[in-house]
């Protein structure tokens, strides 16, 4: 810190730098020093009756999922749909959007590196003898927590976090519905949001953003030729279908009598929209173990080739979703590894960036969101694609991907209409 403050330079803090569709280790701006953190991965303080633990910037989805594990807790970290090594804190200091719920509002209280070279701790988290040490995370007075994320002011050392618990019973829930349908289907996810009947971040995605997930992982599994694939992509409605149809996916958790209750009053809220499906892990094991001949084969290869992406509502980080960063819609790409086991997203020969609108959790919002993805996508011949995420009750975000070939011209020209559509949805009051 002292050398920089009398140097030119900036210095740019990344925790394990795989902020991937968002510019990755890159700086936004030259002349940055950048500070790579991951080494610094340890786990501490872990409170095993109230689930709240201390982590490091080095510290990786899957290595506190593991810890967690070994450990037999009773709580787990609710993870994203990146990579297993994505850093827990560098997530949350981006307000990134996990399976269940915002990481920042798991975030109790950060210890910061400020350019001074003083270190502060925010909340209770530098009394020591403090009973609710990180436990309560607005401490005494000003909340100086928020100062930190997705800001400039210090270097984050260290936070605490508050864990999820496990549930006795976990079910999921899908309904396929035409691009028609979406705005009224996001008016009813918020209804039962305010009304708590569920408590996930339901993903509604278009069929070029499910394609994009799911096809190259049935192209990296060797249990599926060119021809399966066709057929699943088919029966999923991603391919060959006269117009979009979105599928949404979501979780109800619980205790099993709550769990079946809540089923019914979505079920019935669903109703005039379509059909809902409900299934957990054990009917599934099931549908895998005694339906595996004729006609139901290429089904039970596409349910254990894409078992570990369901497990992400359960705190099961997995590194599948990452392989769409290898994801071209003319030709198969072998995803590489690199010695770690780490998908090696370099090498990847397609691009992806992400655009990250919120709007107004109804139909107004959502239909805003989908005019503005079409028409920029067919003005200006792009490959988009866009999954909705219900943040709250009132709060509805897009994850747009825009897919292209990274040769240096159309690298160029993807970022200005990058630029040019945030935008024009800035103007029409869709913030990043
Ligand atoms: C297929 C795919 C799926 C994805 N799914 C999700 C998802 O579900 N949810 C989601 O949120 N994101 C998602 N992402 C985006 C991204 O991969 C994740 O957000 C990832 O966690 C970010 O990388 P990281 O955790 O290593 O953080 P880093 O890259 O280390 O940090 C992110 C940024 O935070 C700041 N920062 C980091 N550490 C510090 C520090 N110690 N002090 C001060 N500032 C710091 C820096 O500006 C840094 O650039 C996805 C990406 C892909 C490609």
């Amino acid at each position: 810190m002292k050398i920089v403050s009398e140097s030119t330079f900036c210095l740019y803090p990344i925790s394990r730098g795989n902020n991937w569709g968002f510019g990755g280790k890159t700086p936004f701006k030259d002349n940055c020093i950048v500070l790579d953190l991951s080494m610094l991965n340890r786990v501490s303080e872990y409170e095993e009756s109230f689930g709240t633990i201390r982590i490091t910037p080095g510290v990786s989805q899957g290595d506190l999922s593991e810890y967690l594990k070994n450990k037999n807790s009773k709580f787990y970290l609710d993870v994203t749909g990146s990579g297993t090594e994505t850093s827990v804190l560098g997530n949350t200091l981006e307000r990134g959007i996990a399976y269940n719920s915002l990481r920042v509002d798991s975030l109790q209280s950060l210890e910061v590196l400020l350019p001074n070279g003083v270190v502060i701790n925010t909340g209770f988290s530098g009394y020591l003898n403090c009973d609710v040490k990180n436990l309560y995370q607005h401490g005494i007075g000003p909340e100086l927590k928020g100062l930190f994320l997705q800001s400039n002011l210090g270097i984050v050392l260290s936070a605490t976090i508050k864990l999820k618990k496990r549930q006795e019973k976990v079910v999921s829930f899908r309904i396929s519905i035409a691009e028609t349908k979406v705005g009224s289907l996001i008016e009813v996810i918020s209804s039962l949001l305010s009304d708590g009947v569920i408590d996930c971040i339901a993903h509604i995605g278009d069929p070029l953003r499910i394609r994009s997930t799911k096809e190259p992982i049935l192209q990296n599994s060797k249990d599926f030729s060119d021809n399966d694939l066709k057929l699943v992509l088919k029966k999923l409605q991603l391919i060959d279908s006269e117009s979009p149809i979105w599928s949404c996916l979501g979780n109800i958790q619980g205790p099993k009598g709550l769990v079946r209750a809540k089923q019914k009053i979505i079920k019935k809220r669903m109703s005039h929209i379509g059909k809902v499906q409900f299934y957990d892990e054990d009917t599934i094991c099931l549908v895998t173990t005694y339906l595996n001949w004729g006609p139901f084969k290429n089904t039970i290869k596409f349910l254990r080739a894409t078992e570990s992406l369901r497990g992400l509502i359960n705190g099961n980080a997995t590194s599948e979703a990452v392989k769409m960063l290898f994801w071209s819609p003319k030709k198969k790409n072998i995803v590489p590894y690199k010695d770690n086991g780490d998908i090696d997203v370099d090498k990847s020969p397609s691009g992806c960036i992400f655009c990250v609108p919120l709007t107004t959790m109804n139909k107004k919002g959502a239909d805003k969101l989908i005019n503005h993805f079409r028409s920029f996508s067919s003005k200006h011949g792009l490959l988009m694609g866009a999954t909705l995420n219900t943040l709250n009750a009132n709060v509805l975000e897009a994850v747009i991907s825009f897919h292209f070939d990274p040769s240096t011209e159309e690298i160029q020209n993807i970022h200005k209409l990058f630029i040019e559509f945030n935008q024009e949805l800035i103007r029409d009051g869709l913030f990043p």
